[in-house]
């Protein structure tokens, strides 16, 4: 049974409309062909997938394993998923044919599950770079061991993710600046920062990959109404 409100539809018109101006804000700022864009499809239906991989965007990333799997089994052919939340050790062998990649892994036990179900894996580490207790990614200070124990276990770590301080923009500049200067320091490739507040900034600090669901889609139903 399912007891969600039903989601808002997308317009598809629109999202082609919005995505212009997206990559006119990125370009303002960095070098939209270095920056890729994930459509952050949670809380909306799956016309927001069907909208989104029409307007050009095989990349979509999700929260939750069910709401990703009920989306990606009627998606179309070629998108690529990417789990935004912290992966439940019991959800990962179901996600695992569909994920093409693991953004917000910061804790070894799921690098172990991962490597055991998932061989070779890609993957981002998330951190946590303001170190607040109880938010999601591991402690800077962790993240290094935390990247040399994916590679060894045969993971390919792509990189490092973070998400931004919110409603301070300017604690949310030195989060990415931070993330940027770990990344750089542990060789990675991308650097997965920025959502529809912070995406500006994000990409004049190095970011590789944007996550965006509002700027794209409109306003997301409230969290009551997202299943997990
Ligand atoms: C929801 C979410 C996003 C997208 O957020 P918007 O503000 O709608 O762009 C990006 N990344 C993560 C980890 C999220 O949970």
């Amino acid at each position: 049974m399912d007891e969600r409100p039903a989601p808002p539809p997308v317009d598809p018109d629109a999202v082609i409309e919005r995505l212009e101006e997206v990559r006119a804000r990125i370009a303002a700022v960095g070098d939209p062909d270095r920056v890729r864009i994930v459509a952050v499809t949670k809380g909306f239906g799956p016309d927001a997938v069907a909208a989104a991989v029409a307007a050009g965007l095989a990349d979509c990333g999700e929260n939750y394993a069910q709401e990703l799997l009920a989306k990606a089994a009627g998606a179309p052919a070629g998108t690529r998923w990417h789990f935004l939340g912290a992966p439940q050790r019991n959800k990962i062998a179901s996600l695992a044919p569909v994920v093409h990649l693991w953004q917000a892994v910061d804790r070894r036990a799921v690098v172990d599950r991962l490597a055991a179900v998932a061989p070779g894996a890609a993957l981002l580490v998330q951190v946590d770079v303001v170190g607040d207790p109880g938010k999601a990614g591991c402690p800077p200070e962790e993240a290094p061991g935390l990247v040399e124990a994916a590679r060894a276990a045969g993971l390919r770590v792509r990189g490092l993710m973070a998400v931004g301080a919110a409603g301070d923009p300017e604690g949310t500049r030195g989060v990415f600046e931070a993330l940027a200067r770990l990344g750089r320091s542990l060789d990675v490739e991308e650097l997965s920062m920025g959502m529809t507040d912070d995406f500006e900034a994000a990409v004049a600090a190095g970011s590789t990959m944007v996550r965006l669901g509002r700027v794209l889609f409109g306003p997301r139903p409230g969290r009551a109404a997202v299943r997990r």
